[in-house]
């Protein structure tokens, strides 16, 4: 990828310029905790988003992406916004450091990337924190800081995307650390790093490639599920929840709202127990505690699908050490952390088996918990 982008760089602007690179990303545990004050547990993948720039004296950007093979051209006012997609992810990261009272100039860029698209594995926010660590690096000496790197990329997205996410994509994009995951508190914005170097088993993402089409926002529901349950707690958030509070009221609530933050109290527990048990290096435990996972965010929280729970039954049948749902739900990923002598069979039933059910083969990514957003080293 380095040598592509290095070589049309050249090509095309007939000079050199710096080569930078952040990542996409997969969170281990902890899902629908976000906007309950809870924790998420992502990590940067050694899959990623590349780019070449250099400052061209101009007071616009000239920038091609490889991958979608187009070339782009604006200047840096909020009139001067891009119609293509991708590109306003870049013109976003551009406007966004501007607003902050960072520097931004005219460059030229030229970038490409290997984050699958629209898989769950946060391609945007790779595309967003390569640009957003670049531009601070080549305009700003640096002095713009990690977080604000972060939601200069969750900016990105609401006000140039029309995407309104939380901030562990960015954050674990721009803060990813190989052979580390993130423990990220969705309440304080602490975050701590904990070792994930599991030599026996490998990380595997199955992609149903089915994504279903929801009427009566279920995602705002569940939210609202939550905020009547901590209201009745009298808390602000399902955060400082505990099961013995839930079970005191459960006789005032629904049994839907029960079984919502039950979920979500159940869920932050776990990740906890899985910062624990990676401490004291228990893949066992960590797989048992994604197995769980599964069965809340499928029985409890209700957000999975038919596909989902058929490819989390294969693991289970297989042997898999943990396997659950990634993301959202009603589509998407499993993430299975798989023992290496069970790799190859595993993903070889998965993928048959998938297909003669729903009629299309998943997709596989293996993935390796590597750096973040970083200046590449020629
Ligand atoms: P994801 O879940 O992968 O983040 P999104 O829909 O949020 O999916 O972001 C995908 C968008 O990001 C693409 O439509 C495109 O605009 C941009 N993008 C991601 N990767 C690339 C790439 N390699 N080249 C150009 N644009 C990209
Ligand atoms: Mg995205």
């Amino acid at each position: 990828m380095k040598e592509k982008i290095q070589k049309y760089f050249k090509e095309r602007f007939g000079t050199e310029g710096t080569l930078y690179a952040s990542a996409g990303r997969i969170n281990l545990i902890g899902e629908h905790t976000d906007y309950n004050g809870g924790f998420v547990f992502p990590g940067a993948i050694d899959k990623v988003i590349m780019a070449e720039i250099k400052p061209n004296g101009l007071k616009k950007v000239r920038v091609y992406s490889m991958d979608i093979d187009e070339y782009v051209e604006f200047g840096l006012n909020e009139e001067d916004a891009p119609t293509q997609g991708w590109a306003r992810y870049v013109f976003g990261i551009c406007r966004e450091i501007q607003k902050r009272g960072g520097k931004v100039e005219g460059f030229d860029s030229v970038f490409a990337g290997d984050v699958p698209l629209g898989a769950g594995l946060s391609s945007s926010a790779a595309l967003e924190s390569c640009f957003a660590f670049a531009l601070n690096d080549l305009f700003n000496d640096n002095s713009i800081d990690k977080f604000e790197l972060a939601r200069i990329g969750q900016s990105t997205e609401h006000n140039y995307c029309g995407v309104n996410c939380g901030i562990m994509d960015q954050f674990a994009s721009v803060f990813g650390r190989k052979g580390n995951l993130m423990r990220l508190d969705c309440r304080s914005m602490e975050y701590e790093y904990f070792p994930f170097n599991p030599k026996d088993y490998r990380l595997v993402l199955v992609d149903s490639r089915v994504k279903h089409e929801l009427k009566d926002s279920p995602y705002n529901k569940r939210r609202e599920s939550c905020e009547r349950v901590a209201r009745r707690l009298g808390l602000e958030t399902l955060r400082d929840a505990t099961m013995e509070m839930l079970d005191g009221v459960r006789g005032d609530i629904t049994a839907e709202d029960y079984f919502r933050a039950k979920f979500v109290i159940e869920e932050k527990d776990r990740v906890l127990a899985v910062c624990d048990a990676l401490e004291a290096g228990d893949y066992d435990t960590v797989g048992r505690k994604m197995y769980e996972t599964h069965r809340g965010l499928s029985k409890d929280y209700e957000v999975s699908c038919v596909e989902l729970d058929f490819l989390n039954g294969v693991a289970k049948e297989m042997g898999v050490t943990g396997s659950r749902i990634m993301g959202g739900g009603f589509g998407g990923c499993t993430i299975n952390l798989v023992r290496n002598d069970l790799h190859d069979a595993f993903v070889k039933e998965a993928v048959s088996r998938f297909e003669k059910e729903y009629g299309h083969e998943p997709r596989i990514y293996d993935v390796v918990i590597s750096d973040g957003a970083r200046r590449v080293k020629e």
